[in-house]
């Protein structure tokens, strides 16, 4: 009964991440360089309007507190667009988009166990609107494991 409800939990957060992951292609088809998501929590920005907010010249906006926490993690960046100046790929071969590559980071941040590593590198190159069409639920089986040795 218990590995019902962890597998139900576990299709749960697949079917929280697709949705996610449809927002931020909606998004990013919408406009890049004036998103209506936080590229940091990855949350709407346009209807929090109890929220401070804060917008950039290139045109990225982003929560306050979510701003705020990357300054706090990236000192050396204070004050410039986490997108525009921020992580950089690895790769430093063709020109690739920013926000994309940014968003993928922060949508691995919050679901891990989805959105892989493998996934960041392979997705990183290819256009958003693909994402969905290669969007997998993993297998369910190392969480039984972990909780099976547990008990
Ligand atoms: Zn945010
Ligand atoms: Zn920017």
């Amino acid at each position: 009964m218990l590995d019902t409800a962890l597998s139900w939990k576990h299709r749960a957060t697949y079917y929280t991440c697709r949705q996610k992951v449809q927002q931020v292609q909606e998004a990013l088809m919408k406009g890049k360089d004036d998103l209506s998501l936080c590229p940091y929590c990855v949350e709407c920005t346009q209807y929090t309007q109890a929220q401070k907010k804060v917008k950039f010249i290139c045109g990225h906006g982003y929560h306050l507190h979510c701003i705020n926490r990357w300054f706090q993690d990236h000192p050396n960046s204070v004050g410039s667009c986490p997108v525009c100046e921020g992580e950089k790929s690895s790769r430093g071969d063709a020109p690739r988009d920013e926000a994309q590559t940014f968003i993928l980071h922060s949508l691995h941040r919050r679901f891990p166990t989805i959105i892989t590593q493998e996934c960041i590198e392979s997705w990183e190159g290819c256009n958003a609107e693909l994402w969905l069409t290669v969007l997998k639920c993993p297998r369910y089986s190392s969480l039984f494991s972990k909780v099976f040795t547990r008990e």
